[in-house]
């Protein structure tokens, strides 16, 4: 049977991303949608009015921003859901504690999930780099915040992590394909009137010693960037286009097509199926030191 899943926050990425990958897969059946929004396609305006229209409801994607979305995967934990929460999965590390416990008590998946790390050069660059010896790694993260994010004015708000909501994704993959890093230091550029950063320049080192230098911004206009470079004993490794090409010393490695969101819930189904949650705070961990350890500097406004 497949799997009944209500969405919940009809955005951008529900629509470009959620919508066609559970239409595209047979072990998904898109039950309903909930939105604030008048849309046609949607029977309910929150996520209480849609576990009570749909007691066959099997789980629900939770889509909206970060603030937004504690009580709601409360309430559907409490009712017995499964839960796909978009990322990053919380405000904070302690709501997503708060909600994996839940989910233990209640018996139900809760999949924190990092859709960079389903990119397509993620795996092959994860296992290319084990057992290697790693002496320096790079992270730019440089897009245009007007492009990507016109009119999100939650993602200037406390809670919508600013620069760090593309960042989060790089330190994603960082987690997945690197050994344990940790924060030294950095700068976190602040607009003048806006509560999160469009800037940050950030050290950490690698457990036995290498740097990891990351620097996020959104000022960037033209190319986009979203490389990962690490530098080892037996070359170097480039990951870039957020992690879809990969290349050793410069030459192109072939990869299997980009699947990011189709393969994202092909992982909740299998979770779901064996009774497993996935919560992996890391990259949201390394945010939070961030904001702990960083120097913070006042830039000019952002409009
Ligand atoms: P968005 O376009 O602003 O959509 C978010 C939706 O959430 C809104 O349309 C709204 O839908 C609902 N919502 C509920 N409470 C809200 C509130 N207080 N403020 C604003 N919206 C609220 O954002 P998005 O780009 O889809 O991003 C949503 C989440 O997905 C974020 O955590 C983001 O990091 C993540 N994500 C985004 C992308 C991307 O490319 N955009 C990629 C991967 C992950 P209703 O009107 O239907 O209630």
């Amino acid at each position: 049977m497949p799997l009944r899943v209500g969405i919940v926050g009809l955005g951008k990425i529900a629509r470009d991303q959620h919508l066609p990958a559970i239409a595209a897969s047979p072990d998904l059946e898109l039950a309903a949608i909930a939105t604030r929004a008048a849309d046609p396609a949607a029977k309910y305006s929150s996520i209480a009015e849609l576990l009570a229209g749909e007691p066959d409801l099997d789980a629900v994607a939770l889509c909206q921003p970060p603030q937004a979305r504690f009580d709601a995967a409360r309430t559907a934990i409490a009712a017995g859901k499964h839960v796909f929460l978009e990322k990053p999965p919380g405000t904070t590390l302690g709501e997503v504690a708060a909600l994996a416990a839940l989910a233990d008590a209640q018996g139900v998946t809760l999949f924190a999930s990092w859709h960079s790390r389903y990119a397509s050069g993620v795996e092959a660059a994860r296992s290319w780099l084990a057992g290697k010896t790693i002496s320096a790694v790079s992270i730019e993260w440089k897009e245009d915040v007007r492009h990507w994010h016109p009119g999100q004015d939650w993602i200037w708000q406390p809670g919508g992590f600013g620069v760090f909501d593309p960042g989060i994704n790089a330190l994603s993959i960082a987690t997945a394909i690197l050994p344990d890093f940790f924060l030294l230091d950095g700068t976190m550029l602040f607009p003048a009137n806006r509560a999160a950063p469009i800037a940050a320049d950030l050290r950490f080192r690698l457990v036995e010693g290498a740097p990891v230098r990351a620097v996020f911004d959104w000022r960037q206009t033209g190319p986009q960037t979203w490389d990962i470079t690490v530098e080892t004993g037996d070359g170097t490794l480039t990951l870039g286009h957020g992690g879809n090409t990969l290349a050793i010393d410069g030459a192109a490695v072939t990869l299997p097509a980009e699947a990011e969101y189709p393969n994202l819930y092909r992982r909740f189904v299998e979770l779901v199926r064996a009774g497993e949650s996935d919560v992996d705070v890391r990259p949201l961990r390394h945010v939070a030191d961030a904001f702990l350890a960083c120097t913070h500097e006042r830039g000019e406004a952002f409009d």
